[in-house]
């Protein structure tokens, strides 16, 4: 797959990636949408700014688009958990992006706000729920959400939501969806924790991996000091100090 019009995307998504200007994918999008779209787990290594959110959000539309079928009340068909609320509001502004000639219904869960809004969301049944697991699990525990009929689950930044001490939220969370899914598991590191999950929770998952495509700026010179903490403060002054320093 060497562009878009080869990703067997739906087409309506495909005219929204053209209207962002997208000329070609990136190798993330061009390792993932194919194996995806067939509905396989994957296991993917990639960093932000790699592409990495399109590269699931764009075969996940053209699933839903494929079979829109209507969700049932407290329930959703894709779910997407992310560690910050940041995050998830970025997923969700891509959804929408991506998204805008299908209009998928979705909802945006986190925490620090008000449930209400999201509970009458969730209470319609959403194609995609994009969520922090903390505030999901609330939504779980009173039943404004079930995960019964959630057929596709993406953990996006696996490795900074275990950072944040989510893994027995992960965990319960992914216990209650269907044996049947589809599961995505893509981080920017893969720690023993994160192959632990996938073995746990995924069956014989695609392994994708993509260089990040950030690297130290050349022209800056990079060298290392050790120091105590105490002796920072001098050190930089110092540093600082110096005739040449730009
Ligand atoms: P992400 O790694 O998902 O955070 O995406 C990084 C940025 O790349 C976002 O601003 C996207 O809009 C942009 N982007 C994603 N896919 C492509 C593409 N195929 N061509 C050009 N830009 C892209």
């Amino acid at each position: 797959m060497k562009n878009f019009d080869e990703a067997g995307l739906a087409e309506p998504i495909l005219r929204a990636v053209k209207e962002e200007g997208y000329e070609a994918p990136t190798p993330i999008q061009r390792e993932v949408i194919p194996h995806m779209k067939a509905g396989e787990d994957i296991l993917g290594i990639a960093q932000t700014g790699t592409g990495k959110t399109a590269a699931f959000v764009l075969p996940l539309l053209t699933r839903l688009a494929e079979d829109r079928k209507k969700p049932a009340p407290h329930t959703c068909r894709a779910l997407i958990l992310a560690p910050t609320r940041e995050l998830a509001s970025q997923i969700a502004d891509s959804v929408r992006t991506y998204g805008q000639y299908i209009g998928p219904s979705t909802a945006v869960i986190f925490g620090g706000v008000k449930p209400g809004p999201q509970l009458r969301a969730l209470s319609r049944g959403l194609d995609i729920v994009i969520a922090t697991p903390g505030r999901l699990e609330d939504h779980m525990s009173t039943g404004g959400i079930k995960l019964d009929a959630t057929t596709t689950v993406v953990l996006d930044e696996a490795d900074q939501m275990l950072d944040l001490g989510f893994a027995p939220a992960i965990r319960r969370i992914l216990g209650k969806l269907p044996k049947v899914r589809q599961t995505v598991l893509l981080s920017a590191t893969m720690p023993h924790q994160i192959r632990k999950l996938a073995k746990e929770f995924q069956t014989n998952p695609r392994e994708i991996s993509v260089a990040p495509v950030s690297r130290p700026i050349e022209k800056i010179e990079q060298s290392v000091r050790f120091l105590n903490s105490s002796s920072k403060r001098a050190a930089l002054q110092e540093i600082l100090s110096e005739k040449d320093i730009e």
